[in-house]
């Protein structure tokens, strides 16, 4: 049965460049689609693609709009019956110019990084079929936040046993944030790195539930960091180009049948680079 991929936030950066590996490693049969909110910079991606002699198809996706996933789930299932492959990889970053008080930048940050993919993770995974993965984008930063947040709550993500609890700590963090008093509480004082420990959490989280899942055996869930890469995101600052960024997301996506090492945590230049600690 041909293989089915989907990359999110797949117009430009780290996610065009997954595109680019995925079409070149899937088999000629198999389906690889780019997403983008906005249609014209997601067409004219895949027309860039199509002068490399790759194929990728096309559709919309905002994460950030339920009925924008719905309408991709839809697709998914009537066009092709299921997913095989999942990156998740549209993320927002406030510049560290940018004017925006933390309260916002906290609430802002956290809603598309951690709750909008958590979302669109809902929405798609129904869709898995056997021996599917998953790779959820985190980042190096998400060490880094690790080791600059408070024992305590450290000690609550450590023992974190579903995802209600997960959302609460991060409503707790945007709320306090509000009030600025999240360092007081042993919170970090980085939003962006908080939501990628967020989303590496959520990769537990998720990967468990799909460990004791007989009717669909074999699906894991992975966090992946890119590394410091050369993007928009990171103004052009990076130690690597976007194909090398996209390399461990990849390589995490086709790892074969049974390769579950590592499954639920986070993965750097194709090694374990565990979040918590
Ligand atoms: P870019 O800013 O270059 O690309 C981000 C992509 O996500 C764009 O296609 C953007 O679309 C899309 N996006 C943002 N919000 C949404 C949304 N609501 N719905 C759908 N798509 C959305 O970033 P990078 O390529 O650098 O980052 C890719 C991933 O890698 C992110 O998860 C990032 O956090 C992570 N990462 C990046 C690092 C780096 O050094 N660059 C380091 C570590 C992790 P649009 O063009 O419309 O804005």
């Amino acid at each position: 049965m041909a293989r089915v991929a989907v990359v999110t936030g797949s117009n430009k950066g780290i996610g065009l460049a997954c595109i680019r590996a995925l079409c070149k490693q899937l088999k000629p049969d198999d389906v690889v689609y780019l997403t983008a909110r906005n249609p014209e910079l997601g067409k004219k991606a895949v027309a860039d693609l199509e002068k490399e002699g790759l194929k990728p198809r096309f559709h919309q996706l905002d994460i950030s709009n339920k009925a924008s996933v719905e309408a991709l789930r839809d697709h998914l299932k009537k066009e092709h019956g299921g997913l095989d492959i999942l990156i998740n990889n549209a993320a927002i970053a406030f510049k560290s110019k940018d004017p925006a008080p933390f309260s916002e930048q906290a609430k802002v940050t956290n809603g598309v990084n951690y709750f909008d993919n958590a979302q669109a993770y809902h929405i798609l995974s129904p869709l898995l079929r056997p021996n599917a993965r998953v790779v959820n984008v985190c980042s190096f930063v998400a060490v880094m936040t690790w080791g600059k947040m408070g024992d305590d709550l450290k000690e609550q993500f450590r023992k974190l046993a579903t995802e209600e609890e997960l959302n609460t700590i991060v409503n707790k963090f945007i709320d306090l944030a509000a009030k600025d008093e999240h360092t007081k509480h042993g919170f970090p004082g980085t939003a962006y790195g908080f939501s990628k420990v967020a989303l590496s959490a959520f990769t537990r989280l998720q990967d468990r539930i799909f460990e004791k899942d007989t009717a669909r055996p074999g699906i894991a869930v992975f966090a992946a960091d890119p590394g410091w890469v050369v993007t928009d995101m990171s103004s052009g600052s990076g130690k690597k180009n976007v194909d090398e960024g996209a390399d461990t997301l990849v390589w995490l996506a086709m790892r074969p049948e049974g390769d579950l090492e590592g499954r639920g945590e986070m993965y750097s230049d194709r090694k374990l680079n565990k979040v918590f600690l």
